[in-house]
């Protein structure tokens, strides 16, 4: 059997976090795909052809190298579309599991073929948030405790541009 995990996310940007659920889902599937959500024109923190870049920069020397790609309808439709059976999200706490049952819930009223897999996020990385990340960085903090070196380097340079 071939089996095809998607893990959706915005990846605004890959943090450590990520890339631990990244690397234990590809143990999980033959194929991984990581789709990043592009909705509604929203242009995001980093460019999204860089969000992309960073993560195919961090899996390239995986066993099992991830692909990527962008979204912006339903996350099922992609699914369906890259014909995946598997959905990837991590759980970091109760707040993401109150964020993600009734969404795993109409996902699979709406595709039943495919099944949404939570991965516990791993203790060390648990607290681990892209929107920490951004704001930490803002406001001059250090992330590198938090993302790869190139990751955080591009974030740099997204702020250097801003002044
Ligand atoms: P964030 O919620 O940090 O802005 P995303 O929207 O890109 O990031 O999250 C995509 C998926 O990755 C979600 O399922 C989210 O719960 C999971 N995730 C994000 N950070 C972590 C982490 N530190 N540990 C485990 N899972 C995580």
């Amino acid at each position: 059997m071939h089996r095809i995990a998607l893990y959706p996310g915005s990846f605004d940007p890959l943090t450590h976090g990520h890339l631990d659920i990244i690397d234990r889902a590809a143990r999980l599937a033959d194929r991984l795909i990581v789709a990043i959500g592009v909705h509604h024109g929203k242009k995001g923190f980093l460019d999204r052809n860089l969000r992309k870049q960073l993560i195919l920069d961090a899996t390239g020397a995986m066993a099992c190298p991830v692909e990527v790609l962008f979204f912006d309808g339903l996350v099922v439709e992609t699914a369906r579309a890259a014909g995946a059976t598997m959905l990837v999200r991590g759980l970091r706490g109760c707040s993401d599991l109150d964020y993600e049952s009734p969404m795993a819930a109409m996902n699979a009223s709406m595709a039943p073929e495919v099944e949404t897999v939570f991965l516990a996020a791993t203790p060390d990385k648990g607290f681990i948030s892209s929107t920490l990340v951004r704001q930490i960085a803002t406001m001059g903090g250090d992330i590198g405790a938090f993302v790869p070196p190139h990751v955080a380097q591009a974030v740099a340079h997204r702020l250097s541009s801003d002044m």
